[in-house]
C-alpha cells in the first residue's frame, strides 16, 4: 500500500513542481509546511493532495512535493485518516455495486418475513 510514492509520481513532482535557482540550486515547495526544498540535499516525497481512495487520482495537479519528515508525519495513521479512507472505500463500492446498501435482506423469493420469529420463512408448499 506505498505504491503512492512511486518513481514515476516524483519524476512527475518534479517536473511539475521545480524551478532552478540563479545559483543553479533546484528547488521545490513542501505543500505542507510551505518551506523550500533542496531536491539535491532534502529528503522528499511526492505526495497525494487527495488521497487515492477518496478519488485522488495521479495527474500532475494531484501531486506534490513534500518533505520526508512532513510526509511522514502527515501520513502517520490516525484515527481521522484511517475513517476517511474506510469511507471512501465504501463510497466506491456503493457506486459499484460492489457492497450491497445496508438495511433489510431482500427476501427470498416466496419468502415472507415473520415477525414472531424475527426472520424470512419459506412454507413448503410455496416450492
Ligand atoms: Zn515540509
Amino acid at each position: 500500500m506505498t505504491a503512492r510514492n512511486s518513481k514515476r509520481d516524483r519524476m512527475t513532482c518534479l517536473k511539475t513542481h521545480s524551478w532552478e535557482t540563479e545559483q543553479g540550486r533546484i528547488l521545490m515547495t513542501c505543500h505542507i509546511c510551505d518551506g523550500d526544498i533542496d531536491v539535491k540535499r532534502d529528503s522528499w516525497e511526492a505526495d497525494h493532495i487527495i488521497r487515492r481512495v477518496l478519488s485522488g487520482d495521479d495527474s500532475a495537479e494531484n501531486i506534490a512535493p513534500a518533505h520526508t519528515k512532513c510526509h511522514r508525519g502527515k501520513d502517520s495513521k490516525t484515527s481521522q485518516d484511517i475513517r476517511e479512507n474506510a469511507k471512501g472505500k465504501r463510497v466506491r463500492n456503493k457506486a459499484t455495486g460492489v457492497e450491497r446498501k445496508s438495511g433489510f435482506l431482500q427476501s427470498a423469493k416466496g419468502a415472507k418475513f415473520n415477525w414472531q420469529t424475527g426472520r424470512y420463512e419459506r412454507r413448503a408448499n410455496d416450492r
